[in-house]
Formats: structure tokens, sequence, C-alpha cells
């Protein structure tokens, strides 16, 4: 079974554009998408459009979505963010929104369980170091987790020893995910990457060789930009996709 694993496209229309058409040549079986499909982003609703219709595809919603359908408090959020969320509900076509609102954060598969944030708290908690992944592994009995949030490709490897232990993933290095560990992988963020390498970002999952890559691609941040300048979003959502933090 060969997976793409995509997360937090955050309306990002050309960044996600460019994401499928280099997954055109990665012959996958199915692809995940593990939440934050909104929010940030000018495009909601052709995001929205393009990962529905995309065959085989397995969706979990993001603490963004949520929000944006109602079903989460923008108390949590941050002035931009907030901002950018009450545009987001406020210009979404209503039957886009109702796909949204019938996701959760949360989706176990034969492949892996699926988390936006956390095992423990699915749409809210960050996974950064290895205590935080130490709390998910000890939060569910899975050996595959696939998880999101916090727009940085990396994993974890928990040893049959109870050692965890997490690192970076680069573009096109390939990691291992064989043997007894339980692993996380992140595959840093399609739509507002924020580890400094501005290229829209995902990862290719093989289970039969037991391989993970992330891939980095090249997308139009200019227009993404400007499409969110033009809808009055805040600027600093628009200059950050060129830093890619
Ligand atoms: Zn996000």
């Amino acid at each position: 079974m060969r997976l793409a694993v995509l997360s937090d496209l955050h309306a990002n229309l050309e960044a996600l554009d460019a994401v499928l058409e280099r997954l055109g040549s990665e012959r996958v079986d199915s692809t995940y998408v593990l939440g934050d499909i909104v929010g940030y982003g000018a495009d909601p609703d052709a995001v929205v459009e393009r990962v529905t219709s995309i065959p085989d595809v397995v969706l979990i919603s993001g603490n963004h979505d949520l929000a944006a359908c109602g079903r989460f408090d923008t108390e949590w959020f941050n002035d931009k963010a907030r901002a950018a969320i009450e545009w987001t509900s406020r210009t979404m076509d209503p039957s886009a929104l109702d796909r949204l609102a019938a996701l959760e954060p949360v989706l176990d598969t034969a492949e892996g369980l699926c988390v936006h944030g956390s095992v423990a708290e699915p749409a809210t908690e960050y996974v950064v170091k290895d205590a935080d992944a130490r709390k998910s592994f000890e939060a569910g009995n899975f050996t595959r987790c696939f998880f999101g949030h916090t727009h940085l490709p990396t994993m974890f490897v928990r040893e049959p020893d109870g050692r965890v232990h997490g690192s970076v993933l680069r573009d096109g290095r390939e990691v291992s995910i064989d043997g007894d560990a339980r692993v996380m992988l992140n595959p840093g963020s399609v739509g507002q990457p924020r580890d400094g390498d501005p290229r829209a970002s995902f990862m290719v999952v093989d289970t039969g060789t037991a391989r993970a890559v992330v891939h980095r691609v090249e997308y139009d941040v200019a227009r993404a930009q400007r499409k969110i300048r033009a809808a009055g979003l805040p600027d600093p959502l628009a200059d950050r996709l060129a830093r890619g933090r």
C-alpha cells in the first residue's frame, strides 16, 4: 500500500495543486488528509472541492475546520487566525462547510491512526517534543500514527524498551518505519510550512517496503499571497508564506 499523507492545507490552492500534480507520478493507492483544510488562505471552497474529489481519500478535520463550521471556540485562536476563521465561515459555500462539519479530528484506519494534533487531544494538542510524543504513545496502542498541526515534517519513534526519540524529516530522505518500534509521522504542511522552507510539504508512505519520505514542492507563492491580500485577510498571513515561518 502506498499512501500520500497531506496536512494543514490551509486553503492554499496553489500549494495543493502543486502537490497533487507531483503526486500524479507517485502512484499512490490512497491519500490521507490530516485536517486544517481551511483557515489562513484565500481559497477554502476550492480546496475543499479538490480534496473531496481525490480518489480514495481519507479525510479528518483540524481545529481550523472545526472552528469554521462553528464546532470549536474561536477564543482559542490568536487575533490573525481568528480573523481568518471569521472570514472563512462568512465567505464559504454552505455545502462546503457541511462537508467539513461531517469530519472528525481523529480516525482509525487499517494503515494507522490519524489525528490532527495529538492522540490524547486530537483537535488541539501539539506534538513537538519527545515528551509530547511519549504522551501520545501512552494515550493509544497504535503501531503507526499520522498527525499534523505543528506544520513541521517530523518522525517520532518509540523503541521496544520505551525510549522515544524524534527527528526532522528532510526533503527526499527516506526513513525506515520497519521493525518493532512504534512510529508517529508528520508530513509537514502543504499550505503554510513553518520550518523555514517555503515549499509545500507532503509525505509518501509505502507500507510494503516500510519506508516513508517527505517531498517538498515549489508553488506560486506570490499568487497565493496576492489572493490573501485581495481577500482582505491579515497581511502577515501572506508575508509568512514567502519565509516558510
Ligand atoms: Zn494548521
